[in-house]
């Protein structure tokens, strides 16, 4: 499976019922499709349903930020989501739905072979490692059959906690673990590693 022939079956997909009908369209993701980094969020807002392009909105504003603050170009990295499609009134995704998503979310790993993941808040924490507590996760690094993956804090959150400069700290030096996962990578290939 390439990725324009996984693209094209999944901008058509009904496996979730409720979803279908509260979409205006899927968002699939955008970015660069040989990236070393993809960003994993938790679901399209209002804004990324009408506009068809991930973190568009207020979240991803904030993680424009945070991207700036190690000078990652959006057009170096993919972002897609854990679910494509906006759940209504923006709820929680559900169990079903993140593993009606999560064999395209793994193909789609496959095919772009990211060396680094950033799973962005609990839902793609959860979906990629099976493990719960973004606040303890946040920050550490971990496995995914060869990519490394570091969890972040989700914008969102941030932006409830009324923009705690703090947690805005917290979420620039796990972004520095990202610049340095990505120096790393960087040394390998000029060593001839991979
Ligand atoms: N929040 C997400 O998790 N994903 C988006 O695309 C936008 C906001």
């Amino acid at each position: 499976m390439d990725f324009e022939s996984l693209k094209s079956d999944y901008l058509r997909c009904t496996k979730c019922l409720e979803l279908c009908q509260s979409r205006t369209q899927v968002v699939f993701g955008s970015g660069n499709q040989k990236a070393e980094v993809l960003l994993i969020g938790e679901a399209p807002g209002a804004s990324e349903d009408r506009n068809g392009v991930p973190f568009c909105g207020m979240s991803g504003k904030v993680l424009d930020e945070l991207l700036n603050s190690i000078n990652l170009d959006r057009k170096d990295i993919f972002i897609t989501n854990t679910i494509l499609c906006r759940p209504p009134d923006n709820r929680n995704p559900k169990k079903e739905e993140v593993n009606n998503c999560s064999y395209r979310l793994n193909q789609l790993i496959s095919i772009i072979k990211p060396k680094v993941i950033v799973t962005i808040g609990n839902f793609a924490t959860e979906s990629i490692l099976g493990k719960t507590g973004i606040k303890s996760l946040r920050g550490n690094k971990f496995d995914y059959n060869g990519a490394v993956v570091i969890p972040i804090i989700h914008p969102a959150s941030y932006l409830y906690s009324g923009r705690n400069p703090e947690m805005l700290q917290e979420m620039k030096n796990d972004f520095k673990k990202v610049a340095e996962m990505i120096e790393v990578n960087k040394r390998q290939k000029t060593l001839g590693h991979f």
